[in-house]
């Protein structure tokens, strides 16, 4: 018998090993193998198929060893992963990689996962009872805490009793205790203990749902009779996590599985919090933050009777083993932070979602009060659900929209700050009664660039080619595309002079800006500097929830879901930043940003205002946003897309190639674009240079493919593997790295 498996490297497809005839009956697909792979290696692969084909012309190696007495791996997984590699185009060995705990594929098995072990004190099992008070010979201290240990293990029907049980009993001692070690008559046992056995009892039933809630959670469960999968449509704070609650409680009682998905870890705890209150310890948390021990675990429990019911977590956690999953949830589904950038498999963990559901006979609930202009069509065109909420839970306010024209204002020599007038007049009044500030900013650090006011030059990182960005506190550029840091010089280097100045906004220096306008108030600063390491930023929504902090000065980071009682004006400082970017989703985003960001004000009984300070008020989609009009803005957008060929109605692929040779990754190129351009024509755009023509010392280029709905998708990844094989055969371009993203952001 043979089984094809899948490696744990960047290799497409399956490798045939022969099953040594002892392991026949004792295998399976799903399961755990050593095999041996290249000179001398051994890996931990996946049996993803058991036969009786012998491949041809081919030397066959045998299996070394099985590590599972059952699977690790179920075949749904195993068809999700061939369906990521396929659609994806990249390595199943790279989605293996992507998908499992790394104790759990490590290939030196002695660095494999490892137990949590807690010390346990048991009577020497070789000693006879009736002898025991005797070998403690006359130290009564001995003598009296043997007869409590016995009295308990005959009382609880225990062998053996925990260090810290132990302390609590009146005749412990350390010095005892180790007396009795010593002669042999207790001894240590070392019992393993799960990571995972926290406690946790739920504290609250679900909230009763509103009238207008319960009418869309009835129009939800009705969707899912004809569909598959279905969008809500919900402004912020209409209380949409609530009606996942209840949706999460339904599925308990028919003895479902759900997965909850969310954009970010940062996210997790405040809804980790709310889910656990009424769930307790039926709820996991699964996501890159965890360590990779307690993912093991969690992993294993999947497997095991009593999985966990309910999975909150980022987009690792579709990869779980679920036995009986019947709903995901994709919160946020617009979020771009959904899509996997860099290593490869490069998903977009909403669209796997639909899959896993597909896959597994489960529903798919896709929430957002900005839906995605892809997600929002598929509703248009019937291939998802759609249920709307237009009212805000107990019927607060959408927050007021004010827009602050700050060329106008510059103009007249009105901003003596970052903040217009009027942005300081609300700040303080919200400050007065009581109230928080949440201001945006979507560049960190304290200044994008700095330049030399005499002669312009600008600090480039030596590694990408990108200006550097000026980051006050700790005296350092960064290049926050390879995060290299260089020293400030003193003296342009250039021209000489001690010119060097600050250019432009970041949230570092509008955080210092705001706590000189308001010295008494506490500021903080939410974003990837400040936040690195999970507690970090649990502090900062814990103590800005606790009101410790009233005003809090973050990047597009703070935007996302969370749900704070007491804040009652937002400002988005320099909003055109948002909207010139030459992208084709820059509106989108824009949109979506600005209106999430506006969600943050006014959740509870006050109404909010949220301040828009921008050197463009005309632009249109300023009206949207006011006027809180999705539909007006989906229209146009829609229409765009139709006429300059993008998404939903054209399907984007990008094929970069990078080097560190300029003149190879331009040869390479443009080979490989003539190659596809026989069969794709004017699919193809490129070869271009991106915006940043090299990072990390590699030069790039890149392809852009536009194909119509319809293609078939089999053909031209076939055509596009093909290409890439001819390429490799050129010798002096082998080299080459040569990567596919499907549906780019
Ligand atoms: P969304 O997810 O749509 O932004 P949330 O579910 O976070 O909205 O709800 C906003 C706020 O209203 C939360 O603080 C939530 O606890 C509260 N809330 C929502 N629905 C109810 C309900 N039925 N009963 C009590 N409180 C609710
Ligand atoms: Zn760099
Ligand atoms: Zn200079």
């Amino acid at each position: 018998m043979y089984a094809d498996v899948i490696l744990p490297l960047p290799l497409p497809g399956f490798f045939t090993y022969a099953i040594p005839l002892d392991m026949q009956s004792k295998i399976g697909v799903g399961y755990r193998v050593i095999v041996p792979f290249g000179t001398r290696k051994h890996y931990t692969a996946i049996v993803a198929h058991i036969h009786r084909n012998r491949p041809v012309n081919m030397e066959i190696k045998t299996i070394h060893s099985l590590v599972d007495s059952h699977a690790a791996v179920n075949e749904q997984q195993l068809k999700l992963w061939e369906w990521i590699a396929f659609y994806y185009m990249s390595p199943l060995g790279d989605v293996y990689k992507a998908a499992l705990p790394t104790s759990m594929k490590s290939r030196d098995l002695h660095r494999s996962f490892v137990p949590q072990t807690e010390t346990f004190i048991a009577i020497n099992p070789d000693i006879e009872r009736n002898s025991l008070l005797q070998l403690a010979g006359r130290a009564k201290k001995q003598q009296a805490l043997l007869a409590e240990i016995t009295h308990y293990c005959t009382n609880h029907k225990v062998e053996q009793i925990s260090k810290k049980e132990l302390s609590t009993f009146n005749s412990f001692s350390t010095s005892v205790l180790n007396g009795l070690l010593q002669k042999d008559i207790l001894i240590l046992v070392r019992v393993e203990t799960s990571r995972l056995e926290k406690e946790v009892a739920p504290t609250r039933p679900p909230h009763p749902l509103h009238p207008h809630q319960q009418k869309a959670l009835t129009k939800i469960n009705e969707c899912f009779l004809g569909k598959q999968t279905c969008l809500l449509h919900g402004v912020t704070a209409s209380g949409k996590t609530e009606i996942y609650i209840h949706l999460i409680s339904q599925l308990l009682v028919e003895g479902k599985q759900t997965l909850y998905l969310l954009p970010e870890i940062a996210l997790t705890t405040q809804l980790t919090q709310r889910l656990q209150a009424v769930f307790g310890n039926r709820l996991g948390i699964y996501h890159s933050g965890i360590n990779d021990n307690e993912r093991a675990e969690i992993w294993q429990k999947m497997l095991s009777s009593e999985p966990y019911e309910i999975i909150i977590g980022a987009r690792s956690s579709l990869f779980l083993p679920f036995q009986r999953l019947g709903l995901v949830i994709v919160d946020e589904e617009h979020e771009s932070s959904y899509k996997q950038q860099d290593p490869a498999p490069r998903y977009h963990a909403r669209d796997v979602a639909v899959m896993l559901s597909l896959f597994s006979g489960a529903k798919c609930l896709l929430g957002s009060a900005t839906p995605s202009i892809e997600s929002y069509y598929n509703t248009k065109n019937g291939k998802y659900g759609l249920v709307t909420l237009e009212e805000r839970f107990n019927g607060s306010m959408m927050p007021e929209i004010l827009l602050q024209n700050t060329r106008d204002l510059r103009r007249r020599k009105k901003m003596k700050s970052s903040l217009s007038p009027k942005t300081i007049e609300l700040i303080q009044t919200a400050l007065d009664e009581g109230e928080q500030v949440i201001l945006f900013r979507n560049r960190r650090g304290f200044a994008p660039m700095i330049s030399c006011s005499q002669c312009e030059w600008t600090p480039k990182c030596s590694r990408c080619d990108v200006s550097l960005t000026y980051h006050k506190k700790h005296k350092q550029l960064v290049c926050h595309y390879c995060n290299h840091t260089y020293p400030v010089p003193k003296y342009c280097p250039s021209c000489h002079q001690e010119s060097l100045t600050p250019l432009g906004l970041g949230t570092e220096q509008l955080e210092e800006e705001v706590a000189q306008l308001f010295p008494s108030y506490r500021v903080a600063r939410m974003d990837m500097d400040t936040t690195r390491g999970k507690e970090r930023y649990e502090k900062i929504i814990d103590d800005f929830q606790q009101q410790k902090i009233q005003i809090l000065v973050g990047t597009q980071m703070l935007s996302k879901g969370l749900d704070f009682d007491h804040v009652k004006v937002v400002g988005v400082i320099s909003a055109d930043s948002l909207l010139n970017f030459p992208d084709f989703r820059s509106h989108e985003r824009g949109f979506q940003l600005m209106t999430q960001a506006a969600g943050r004000a006014g959740r509870k009984q006050t109404s909010g205002t949220v301040v828009i300070q921008s050197s463009d008020p005309s632009n249109p989609i300023y009206e949207f946003i006011k006027n809180n009009d999705y539909m007006g803005f989906f229209e146009t957008q829609i229409k765009e897309r139709g006429l300059f060929h993008y998404p939903p109605f054209y399907r984007l692929i990008r094929v970069v190639i990078k080097h560190k040779d300029r003149e190879k990754v331009e040869k390479a190129a443009f080979d490989y674009t003539e190659l596809i351009k026989k069969t794709l024509q004017e699919r193809v755009l490129g070869p271009n240079k991106p915006v940043v023509e090299r990072v990390q010392l590699q030069y790039i280029q890149e392809i852009l493919l536009k194909v119509e709905n319809g293609y078939p998708s089999q053909k031209i990844r076939n055509i596009l593997k093909e290409a890439e094989e001819k390429l490799r055969y050129v010798t002096d371009l082998k080299q080459v790295t040569l990567y596919y993203d499907v549906d780019p952001l």
